[in-house]
């Protein structure tokens, strides 16, 4: 099982590669940028090098790059289409660079023109920027809350926007189960996950899913607001988590915790409490080692 944490960079993405390695984690997902901002300090080689050497020296096996809040793929304004190009290039290139090879990207939000107007934004922006992208990291729109005017609430949107890319750009998808859950789905039951399963198999398609952010999620299901919470702690639940750890889908991909932890440390026993309830794995039925 690959279980991941977002962590900071911070102090440098090789401090963060040991942070992950001594969390008890296999990777590790982190903000390309300030998630509230938009400028990045320059990357020098040697630091790529020594994270590289660090990625492989902790173990970890998936890595995750997230976008900042602040791009907005479904703007209509040309000034944050420009920003929006400009970040996913630029991170785009940084993840190839550092072997990174997940990209999450927030679909973002319509505005006056529109729902439809901004799903074909959408397109329009990921079809050019992904076109000349450096190979390597595959670019995956999350499935939201649908809070507002968020886009992504809905499956269908995310395969309206895959459909208008076209079959030349490689688009994936990160499941979110905390949005997922708030938009709607079961995601505390082996029949609501198999449902959600269906469905993402009737619009997208399985293949396009790469990974999961496992969280919790403090509001209730269909509530449309992303409020995410300890794992085991809010309304998807201890049984929840289990439910999709043992999907044969779900359960198979890299999983990345979100949760609200005042600490890093709390990662490391939600990482071990998560890979408690595998079925067959030995530690099942023991209580989590909260001496971590
Ligand atoms: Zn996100
Ligand atoms: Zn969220």
């Amino acid at each position: 099982m690959i279980i991941g944490a977002h962590l900071s960079i911070g102090r440098g993405y090789p401090a963060a590669a040991r942070q992950a390695g001594r969390l008890g984690l296999n990777g590790f997902q982190y903000f390309t940028r300030n998630p509230r901002g938009g400028s990045v300090r320059s990357l020098p080689d040697a630091e790529i090098e020594k994270f590289k050497q660090e990625v492989q020296r902790q173990g970890l096996k998936v890595n995750a790059a997230h976008l900042p809040y602040t791009v907005n793929l479904g703007s209509v304004d040309e000034r944050l289409q420009q920003f929006a190009r400009l970040v996913l290039k630029e991170d785009l290139k940084r993840a190839a660079a550092v072997g990174t090879p997940l990209v999450v990207a927030h679909p973002g939000h319509y505005g006056e023109a529109g729902l439809e107007r901004s799903l074909e934004q959408v397109a329009a922006v990921l079809k050019t920027s992904l076109k000349d992208a450096p190979a390597g990291p595959c670019l995956c729109l999350e499935t939201m809350a649908g809070q507002g005017r968020e886009i992504g609430g809905r499956l269908e949107e995310l395969a309206y926007i895959i459909d208008l890319v076209g079959p030349e750009v490689k688009v994936g998808i990160c499941l979110d189960s905390a949005h997922l859950f708030a938009a709607g789905w079961d995601m505390g039951s082996r029949e609501g996950l198999d449902e959600l399963v269906a469905a993402i198999r009737a619009s997208f398609g399985w293949e396009r899913v790469k990974m999961m952010h496992l969280n919790d999620s403090k509001t209730a299901r269909g509530s449309r607001r992303d409020r995410h919470e300890r794992i085991g702690q809010g309304e998807i639940g201890l049984a929840g988590i289990r439910a999709i750890v043992n999907h044969p889908l779900l359960g198979r991909l890299p999983l990345f915790l979100e949760s609200p932890v005042d600490d890093y440390k709390q990662y490391q026993q939600e990482a071990q409490l998560v890979r408690e309830q595998v079925r067959g794995n030995k530690n099942e039925n023991s209580a989590p080692n909260r001496g971590l």
